[in-house]
């Protein structure tokens, strides 16, 4: 997927504190900025940074149908990418208190519902917690049929609400790291 010309990550940093990883080189939990970020900045070993992080772009980054205030830091919401080529979206719900119960993101997910994708939300956890995913396929289905923001809207608050009973686990991850031995041993 090409990215939107001109558009960059700016100050955003969300995708190297939601994501856990788990790779040669670097381990992080869910939630946590990873050691190597700099907040507002990025990344500070940039040139040997795992594959998993450099092949990787929020879809914000690759959909000119977004607009610039959908920038994850600021709208609160993460676009994966990474089911997309199996007609799965995820939408990580990194701030509930900003755009999540908007109509502007009813609009995206309806967009997306439309074209026929499976429509997953996930809410991140405590520092070191698993996501929580829910698939609102079904649940969808007829507010984006009958284009009913309020009915979308509805069903995204229920599924907020709803978190309330979730058991939380564990990633089982810690911050572990030798990315910069790597980066000097290339400066050598
Ligand atoms: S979440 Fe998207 S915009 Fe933010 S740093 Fe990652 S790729 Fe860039
Ligand atoms: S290694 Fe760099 S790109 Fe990867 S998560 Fe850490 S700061 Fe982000």
């Amino acid at each position: 997927m090409s990215l939107v010309e001109g558009r960059v990550c700016g100050g955003c940093v969300e995708c190297c504190r939601f994501i856990a990883i788990d790779t040669d080189g670097l381990q992080k939990p869910s939630n946590v900025l990873c050691t190597h970020c700099s907040e507002g900045v990025g990344c500070e070993v940039y040139s040997v940074r795992p594959s998993v992080c450099s092949g990787w772009h929020c879809l914000w980054r690759s959909m000119p149908q977004l607009s610039d205030d959908w920038r994850p830091d600021i709208s609160g919401i993460v676009i994966r990418p990474d089911d997309i080529d199996r007609n799965d979206v995820t939408f990580t719900i990194i701030d509930p208190l900003k755009r999540y119960l908007s109509e502007g993101f009813a609009q995206v997910i309806g967009m997306f519902a439309q074209a026929g994708y499976s429509v997953r939300v996930q809410f991140m956890g405590l520092p070191g917690q698993l996501p929580a995913t829910l698939d609102l396929t079904s649940q969808l289905k007829n507010p984006v049929q009958q284009r009913h923001l309020n009915g979308v809207l509805t069903v995204l608050a229920n599924a907020r609400d709803g978190l309330s009973a979730f058991s939380w686990r564990s990633d089982g991850l810690g911050m572990r790291s030798d990315l910069l031995a790597r980066s000097n041993s290339v400066e050598t």
